[in-house]
């Protein structure tokens, strides 16, 4: 053994002096350095997030926009594109006047609550009549009285102040708390509240990379996701230098593929994540599953429950039993879950739960050495608004355990009725299995966008899903009022009938755009577009300002 080792050192030690025989000495160091440096390009370049192919893709586009007609043309379209957005979004406030200066003085409060109110009157979707997928999930004029009565008590207080507004910092602990039992954490568990479900997404990325870095030394942190999985952790790895390796998932059960998520994991593994459910299909990954994988490599197990958090606590005693997706799974370490979304508090609030401080504490930041004293925070905010600790805290307290059994039925209940309706009509079908409240068709006969643009036009405002093209209605609150769920599916059954005459019909107007962008090659492209629309958000007419 020892003299083949011997013999290879002497082979390639011979070979050097051969490679390196009449050389000067600089001639040396320039071969070594250069050797160096490309053996550290070459495994950079073979250790980056994306295969071989897609960076030469990307490289080729690149150099193709290096070509001055090619990119002349595609600013040419960018800013056609840009002027349509803001035409669009123009369009929908002609009447009203901007204000982009502060008012000489302050305006009265009638002034300014007919302002709020002619803002308001803006756009053209009866999202108070359910026609909106999510987005809204509970509007109640009692509640929001509630609402309103405890922001007003609560709108300038801060937690970042303990000190000063401590009942502040006793409700956050009591919502944290109360969260925490319902996904049956034990005494260990901990948490925080944050402003969203993305927040507390980067909250939960941020803690286990970090603890991954102290405890395991890992330096180059992968985060293992299904493709399923919502976009606030590519989010968060843009924001955290983390890369990701998204796993497929069963073309049957659109359930993250396990076996692919146990060959994926690595030396830089720092957190699995299974959604209960996803945002694009509703359905839920195995995460008893994924548990095991985590138990079993020891590597902690994120359960994103943004979406489903507050209806999956409650299903079983609403009727509904769904398999155990919380801390009662050994392997989990950390879960998202938005009271912002099923537990209908106004918009601002979420928890990032843990199983125990030791990942919590990956989570804070701390600035011990800044000038103005020892800076320790929990998440992202410095300064919070507390009213948000508050309402979210009051809006707990109204509905109480028996409020949330009641909402969670209703919502179920009606999420599977319009599953059902919608899988006797022949030409669509339900992708996987519904788990909560989102249920999401496609078409195998035709372009199921056409279905989306035809429900448009009759009000209805659905999510768009791609790669395959899809479409999903996120059941809130708001479909469970008499009437909503049966003319949604009395106006998909006709929109069917229309579209069925001529099946073969391609896409028009602005959905056609969904159907191009996703077969758009240079997604660079399509990003720039999206930054358009983005744009658009804030576009004021120039001969407005
Ligand atoms: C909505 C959602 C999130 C993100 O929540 P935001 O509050 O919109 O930031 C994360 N995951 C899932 C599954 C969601 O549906």
């Amino acid at each position: 053994m020892g003299d083949i080792v011997k013999f290879h050192l002497n082979l390639f030690k011979s070979s050097l002096n051969n490679a390196f025989s009449g050389k000067e000495p600089w001639q040396i160091v320039t071969l070594t350095t250069s050797s160096v440096l490309f053996a550290v390009w070459l495994y950079d370049f073979l250790n980056q997030d994306e295969t071989i192919t897609e960076r030469f893709k990307k490289a080729a586009f690149k150099l193709a926009k290096r070509i001055p007609t090619i990119q002349q043309k595609i600013d040419e379209e960018l800013k056609t594109i840009a002027a349509d957005f803001e035409a669009e979004m123009s369009k929908q406030a002609a009447h009203l006047s901007y204000i982009t200066n502060l008012p000489p003085s302050g305006l009265s409060t009638d002034n300014i609550l007919k302002k709020i109110n002619e803002n308001l009157a803006l756009g053209a979707y009866r999202w108070k009549e359910g026609c909106a997928s999510g987005a809204v999930y509970c509007y109640d004029p009692d509640l929001m009285s509630l609402v309103a009565q405890i922001y007003k008590l609560t709108s300038y207080t801060n937690p970042l102040h303990p000190d000063l507004f401590p009942g502040l910092c006793k409700m956050e602990a009591e919502v944290v708390r109360i969260a925490c039992n319902l996904f049956h954490g034990d005494d260990n568990s901990c948490g925080t509240m944050t402003t969203g479900g993305t927040e507390s997404i980067i909250m939960a990325c941020k803690a286990h990379r970090d603890y991954a870095k102290n405890n395991r030394g890992v330096k180059r942190p992968q985060i293992v996701v299904p493709v399923t999985v919502h976009s606030g952790f590519d989010k968060a790895a843009q924001y955290l230098g983390l890369r990701v390796k998204y796993i497929r998932v069963d073309p049957q059960t659109y359930q993250v593929d396990i076996k692919a998520m146990k060959r994926a994991i690595n030396r830089n593994t720092i957190m699995l994540v299974g959604s209960a459910p996803n945002f694009p299909y509703g359905t839920m990954d195995d995460i008893a599953a994924i548990s095991e994988l985590g138990i079993k490599y020891g590597i902690p197990v994120h359960v994103d429950s943004c979406l489903g958090g507050f209806l999956t606590c409650f299903m079983e005693e609403a009727g509904y039993p769904t398999p155990p997706c919380d801390f009662r799974l050994p392997g989990v370490t950390s879960i998202s879950a938005d009271p912002h979304k099923y537990g209908f508090t106004p918009k601002g609030t979420s928890v990032v739960l843990y199983r125990d401080k030791k990942y919590l504490h990956h989570q804070y930041t701390v600035t011990t050495d800044w000038v103005g004293g020892v800076y320790g925070s929990p998440t992202v905010n410095g300064s919070r608004a507390g009213g948000n600790i508050a309402v979210c805290w009051a809006t707990l307290l109204n509905f109480g355990t028996e409020g949330y059994i009641k909402a969670t039925r209703d919502i179920v209940h009606t999420a599977r009725y319009i599953e059902k309706g919608l899988r006797r009509l022949k030409p669509i079908f339900v992708f996987g299995q519904p788990a909560t409240s989102v249920v999401a068709i496609g078409s195998n006969e035709f372009d199921i966008y056409r279905l989306s643009d035809a429900l448009q036009k009759l009000g209805w405002c659905l999510n768009i899903l791609q790669f395959p093209s899809g479409i999903h209605i996120c059941v809130t609150l708001m479909h469970t009022k008499p009437g909503v769920a049966d003319k949604f599916l009395n106006d998909v059954k006709s929109s069917l009938t229309e579209i069925m005459k001529d099946p073969g019909v391609p896409v028009e107007g602005k959905m056609a755009l969904y159907g191009t962008a996703q077969k758009l090659p240079d997604r660079s492209i399509v990003s720039e577009i999206t930054k358009c629309y983005l744009d658009s958000m804030y576009f004021i007419p120039k001969n407005k300002q």
